[in-house]
């Protein structure tokens, strides 16, 4: 495998402004049927800020994937997943968008589906007992998927081109206009 990492020194925090305590690690490496990809790791030691994310070094179209999830082995299924990438499971009525606080990792379907659990866990800490028992049953029926179960679809979208669910079987088309300008937080340009 082909990996390269650099560390880059940053004089002092963007958040805090502390000195000598902000650095960003990166590791570029090839991801077979994506391309070259690049994670970056930065962290402060004074605030404990601390922010991953990923993007494509090839140029890649705003891009929507679908993915049917039907068994166990279908968890290991590769997934890049950017700070600007848009992940849905709609028959669950999970939508993850991306915001300040995004991070993007490179996990595989079983570790989106951990992540999707501890956000809707978190989520569900302090709001009342109707909405704490609907996050309840999402997490219920996440649990099913990952025990090949449940059939649900996982749908990635990136304007930027950066996520990919990386499998053949993935239904890769570009992001329509309508699309993007949802994505995007913009008036669609059709005013729909
Ligand atoms: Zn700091």
């Amino acid at each position: 495998m082909r990996k390269r990492e650099f560390l880059l020194p940053i004089d002092c925090c963007p958040i805090c402004g502390a000195k000598d305590t902000f650095r960003v690690r990166g590791r570029i490496d090839d991801i077979p049927y994506f391309g070259e990809l690049m994670e970056t790791f930065a962290s402060c030691t004074s605030c404990k800020f601390k922010h991953a994310d990923v993007m494509s070094l090839s140029e890649r179209p705003p891009a929507r994937y679908e993915f049917q999830i039907t068994s166990e082995e279908d968890l290991n299924v590769r997934v890049v997943k950017s700070s600007t990438g848009t992940l849905k499971l709609p028959e669950l009525g999970v939508t993850v968008e991306p915001g300040p606080a995004s991070q993007g990792y490179v996990s595989n379907i079983e570790g989106v589906l951990g992540r999707v659990k501890e956000a809707i866990k978190l989520a569900i800490e302090k709001v009342d007992a109707p909405r704490r028992r609907r996050g309840k049953a999402r997490i219920k029926k996440l649990d099913e998927v990952g025990a090949g179960k449940r059939r649900v679809r996982l749908i990635l979208m990136d304007p930027f081109g950066h996520s990919a669910i990386v499998d053949e079987r993935a239904k890769r088309r570009e992001l329509t206009k309508r699309e993007l300008a949802l994505l995007r937080g913009t008036p669609s340009p059709s005013g729909a």
